[in-house]
């Protein structure tokens, strides 16, 4: 076996070695650099089902939880005004489009807003759909508002600057996969074994930041999991690449993005010509052994692909007919940690010191990447109480929980089961023609 790292003479700073380069891993890296440490790893295995490979991600700041609120807040200055972060972010604006079923967010939300002395969203008709973009008139009912303050950030290139950042200001990065961490008897992680051989971990803080595989590494390494409602379970959901002509990607380019809540979301890549997702937001759960585990793993050569696949097409064919002829370039099978009130998990782990577990939440913890790595520093440092991401097992009310649409409830081998019957599905496998819009 190599040794990857070889334990320094210890300086009387403590190293860090943080295992995932995502939102967390990066984040992380970059406010403990500037904090003034000096031996900063960041052990990633690059996985195309992490979130963090995703083309763009949303940016706004509508919470139902306060708490989640004023996080965004924090970030939103750093998007806004720092010059590492400011080129990413695209103020494209977005129209939210909310069924019956989701009204009590938008009231949640309306609320939120107030206590934080920022006005209410106005409430628009669904006509709004139709004048934009040209949307069949819709029957259902719909609360739509429009979020002009809202943007997508160009996300491979905002996360490839900020990883550069970090190695010109001294962090290390390393590829590998960490298969297992082992422990001493006082319980402090003395080495992290990876695909390639192992890390020496001694004198090492290990900041465990492997997004939905969080759990897998714990039970692999028999280290105890969080309770229940706050571990950061597997959650798997669709996303569909479109390549769109020139023509159509300079219309929607200039146009607000769009969710429909619970139902499917388009975003109009800020800066590729051409590029574009619709991503079918249905979250489903992928239970292994007899376990609460949930375990990511790559399904979009499934029918359950194919059937969201259908079900998306027909949505952006009735909802934005102008992308008629776009073509399905891919089709993206992603996984996020969400834990039980969808607040992320950032804790030192109560029976080893040495070990800081930081991620979950659900789908919408990018948009934290510059400041939430200062909550991760704040914990490791002791200088912050941050009882909302705590070990403990607290209310997951649907009040609290900022994605209710999301909270995964479904299991991937029904949906699997039902969409292998669909007709649609089994017509589509047989004459494949489907793939334009
Ligand atoms: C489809 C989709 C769309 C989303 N859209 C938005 C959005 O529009 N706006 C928004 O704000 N948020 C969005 N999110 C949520 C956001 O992407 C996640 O909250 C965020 O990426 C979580 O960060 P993380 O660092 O915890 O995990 P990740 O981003 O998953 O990072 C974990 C890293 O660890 C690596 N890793 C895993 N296992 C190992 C191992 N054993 N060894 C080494 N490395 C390992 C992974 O490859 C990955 O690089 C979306 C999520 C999904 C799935």
């Amino acid at each position: 076996m190599s040794v990857l790292v070889h334990t320094e003479k210890c300086t009387g700073a403590r190293k860090c070695l943080i295992i995932g380069g995502g939102v967390m891993g990066l984040s992380t890296a970059w406010h403990l650099l500037k904090d003034g440490h000096t031996d900063v790893t960041v052990l990633d295995h690059p996985d195309p089902l992490a979130p963090s490979r995703d083309i763009s991600k949303f940016f706004r700041v509508d919470y139902t939880d306060p708490e989640r609120m004023k996080l965004v807040l924090k970030s939103k200055n750093l998007w806004e005004n720092d010059d590492l972060f400011k080129p990413f972010l695209h103020r494209t604006g977005r129209i939210v489009a909310y069924p019956p079923a989701g009204v009590d967010t938008l009231t949640g939300i309306d609320r939120a807003r107030s206590g934080l002395s920022l006005p209410a969203r106005k409430h628009e008709s669904a006509r709004l759909l139709e004048d934009i973009f040209e949307s069949t008139p819709i029957s259902q009912q719909l609360e739509v508002v429009y979020n002009e303050d809202d943007g997508v950030v160009d996300w491979n290139r905002v996360m490839k600057s900020l990883k550069q950042e970090c190695m010109n200001t001294g962090g290390k990065f390393q590829e590998g996969r960490v298969l297992h961490l082992d422990s001493n008897t006082g319980g402090m992680i003395d080495a992290v074994v990876t695909s390639e051989g192992f890390v020496d971990a001694a004198q090492t803080d290990i900041i465990l930041a492997a997004g939905p595989w969080i759990m897998q590494l714990l039970e692999a390494s028999s280290i105890q999991q969080p309770p229940l409602s706050r571990a950061p379970i597997a959650t798997g959901i669709f996303a569909f690449h479109l390549e769109l002509t020139t023509q159509q990607w300079v219309k929607y380019h200039n146009l607000p993005r769009f969710s429909e809540i619970g139902v499917c979301e388009f975003v109009c890549h800020p800066t590729d010509v051409g590029a574009a997702k619709v991503t079918w937001t249905t979250a489903f759960r992928n239970p292994s052994g007899d376990g609460a585990l949930s375990e990511p793993s790559d399904v979009a050569k499934t029918s359950l692909a194919i059937k969201m696949m259908l079900d998306a097409r027909d949505w952006v064919r009735k909802r934005i007919p102008g992308l008629k002829g776009a073509r399905f370039k891919s089709i993206q099978s992603y996984w996020d940690g969400v834990t039980g009130n969808q607040n992320p998990i950032i804790v030192r782990h109560p029976e080893h010191p040495n070990l800081i577990i930081a991620g979950g939440g659900s789908y919408t913890h990018a948009k934290d990447l510059p400041y939430i790595g200062r909550v991760v520093t704040e914990v490791l440092q002791g200088t912050g109480t941050h009882s909302q991401f705590g070990w403990d097992e607290r209310p997951a009310g649907k009040h609290l929980n900022n994605q209710p649409s999301l909270y995964p409830d479904l299991l991937f081998g029904d949906l699997e089961l039902e969409a292998s019957r669909d007709q649609r599905v089994k017509d589509w496998n047989r004459e494949r023609s489907d793939w334009i819009i």
